[in-house]
């Protein structure tokens, strides 16, 4: 598996499992499918409301705690209140610290976020957390966490797909070492990325689907992702990106697709609470 080395020095495989909508009473069995399957890196929420289905496919795997890489994010409304939060969501997961711990959103009118920051500060160096990162975090966001704090988050998680890449975004986040996660890396299938022919003409100078020429875009743009699906053959699938390259005229063709804010597939930002 590639990995991506932080800002930490700590490093992160590149290819991971999410878990958003996943069903909290199919977690348990989708985590321990996508564990045998060979994913080892798991991108979970307090707020998807499954925490305990992935701990409870952690620790039914076996699989050495050292050999996984789990990351879980503190909500909006406990930004005032992250070591409790912390707590809540290892109890949760059945572990004593997460690799990653994230606040979920700025939520910027509450005026909470750099506070919160802070907060993750203290529960890195507590060990409670190996890493800490911020999602959905845009320039001005990092722009103050930057001149009120003196540590740089490790990543920005955002949403990222060929119709929404945030350029701006992703170069502030570069410049001062923070890597890039992708949410929403197939479009969440509510953004008809798949059937676009550009990808699926990609997808077939490889004999690979459509969703595997996008997870090789996203890999291949040195981004951190983790495609989320209810499916094993699918789960298969998207683990099947590590055999082919895309050109790089297929490269800028699917870079091409970039439709700003009307590629959008969640929230705006500024406007989370
Ligand atoms: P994705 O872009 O991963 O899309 C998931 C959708 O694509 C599902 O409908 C799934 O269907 C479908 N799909 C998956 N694989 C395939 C395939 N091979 N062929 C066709 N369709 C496929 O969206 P997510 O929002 O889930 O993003 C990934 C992860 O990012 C999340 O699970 C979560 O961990 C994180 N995230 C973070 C956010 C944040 O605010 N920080 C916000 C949103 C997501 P099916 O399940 O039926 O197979």
């Amino acid at each position: 598996m590639d990995t991506i080395t932080l800002n930490d020095g700590t490093t992160i495989p590149q290819l991971g499992f999410g878990v958003f909508k996943v069903d909290p009473a199919e977690t348990e069995r989708i985590v321990s499918e996508a564990l045998e399957v060979g994913y080892r890196h798991i991108d979970t929420a307090t707020i998807y409301g499954n925490e305990e289905g992935v701990g409870r496919a952690i620790a039914a795997s076996g699989i050495p705690r050292d050999e996984l890489y789990i990351t879980t994010k503190l909500w909006n409304d406990r930004q005032s209140d992250a070591p409790t939060a912390l707590k809540e969501s290892l109890d949760r997961l059945g572990l004593d610290r997460v690799d990653l711990y994230l606040i979920h959103w700025p939520a910027p009118v509450h005026d909470n976020y750099v506070t919160a920051w802070k907060s993750l500060i203290e529960l890195r160096e507590a060990g409670l957390t190996t890493s800490i990162g911020v999602a959905n975090f845009l320039v001005s966001h990092l722009q103050r966490l930057a001149t009120e704090t003196d540590v740089v988050p490790a990543v920005d998680q955002i949403e990222l797909h060929p119709a929404h890449q945030q350029p701006e975004t992703i170069a502030f986040a570069r410049k001062q070492g923070t890597a890039i996660e992708s949410w929403g890396p197939l479009g969440q299938g509510k953004y008809p990325l798949l059937e676009n022919p550009v990808i699926t003409a990609a997808a077939e100078a490889h004999g690979k689907s459509a969703a595997q020429a996008v997870i090789r875009w996203h890999l291949q743009n040195d981004v951190i992702v983790f495609p989320k699906t209810n499916h094993r053959t699918r789960m298969v699938e998207n683990f099947d990106v590590f055999d082919f390259e895309l050109t790089d005229a297929e490269f800028a063709a699917i870079t091409a697709l970039e439709a700003g804010g009307e590629g959008r597939v969640g929230n705006n930002p500024d406007d989370s609470v």
